[in-house]
């Protein structure tokens, strides 16, 4: 164990000398250890991670000012998510630095880092997420799919289904309608009635019952997770869970 961990330091070492890989966070750091990529320790270092002690809605996991016993923290709701579809919702952390880079470089390059792999895996043990039964990532349209050559939520699912060894379902949940990305202005209520009818689920027999834990790279209004955990629930799942990396 020891010599495998020297041999890995050895490795980084010779690999960050030989090809240096630029940060993708900032201007001039390099990523010193292959499981940071794609960002530098330093700003891993300065990236928001939540640690499950914040205040935060239980339901949706917007921060709130304050601070609450721990009896407390199942009760505070933002009352914004009410009509949401899903039980909760939690990301790793916000949308800045490494995790923004994360996200960015997974849309490019189909590599999920291991320190991005450990930290779904940790935000995931944590109570309300604790509670899933199996793993299912936010389903692209195939059109979509095909112009990236592979759909991000479902690398990021399958690291954490690696991790944790919850099963994991990437087929049952399909998008059908191709939803044109979100235009800047586009308020809430736009967002949400373009997604609204965009999921279905064809296979609910390996969804009834479950208590589904969906991924997606970022939360930002929450209304593809909400359309998503809606058709979910229409199919019979006892809960929808939502994990992404980032909390815009
Ligand atoms: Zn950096
Ligand atoms: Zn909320």
């Amino acid at each position: 164990m020891l010599l495998a961990r020297q041999l890995d330091k050895l490795y980084d070492a010779t690999l960050a000398l030989l090809y240096p890989q630029a940060c993708a966070a900032c201007d001039d750091g390099h990523v010193e250890r292959r499981a940071d990529a794609p960002a530098c320790a330093a700003c891993w270092q300065q990236t928001r991670i939540f640690t499950g002690a914040e205040t935060c809605c239980w339901k949706c996991g917007a921060l709130a000012l304050g601070e609450v016993t721990a009896d407390e923290r199942e009760s505070v709701r933002c009352r914004r998510c009410d009509a949401a579809a899903y039980t909760s919702a939690r990301a790793i952390g916000m949308y800045e630095g490494a995790l923004r880079a994360s996200v960015l470089t997974l849309k490019r390059e189909a590599h999920v880092g291991a320190r991005l792999a450990r930290l779904l895996c940790a935000t995931q043990r944590r109570p309300p997420l604790d509670a899933a039964t199996l793993i299912a990532p936010v389903p692209l349209h195939p059109e979509r799919e095909r112009e990236r050559g592979f759909n991000q939520a479902t690398l990021l699912a399958r690291a954490l289904a690696q991790q944790t060894g919850l099963p994991l379902d990437e087929w049952s949940c399909a998008r059908i309608t191709h939803t044109p990305q979100h235009r800047a202005g586009m308020d809430a209520r736009a967002r949400h009635e373009t997604v609204a009818a965009a999921f279905q689920v064809t296979r609910p027999r390996l969804i009834a019952g479950e208590r589904v834990l969906l991924i997606d790279d970022v939360f930002t209004t929450g209304a593809t997770v909400a359309a998503c955990a809606h058709a979910l629930k229409e199919a019979g799942a006892a809960d929808v869970f939502v994990l992404t990396v980032a909390r815009a």
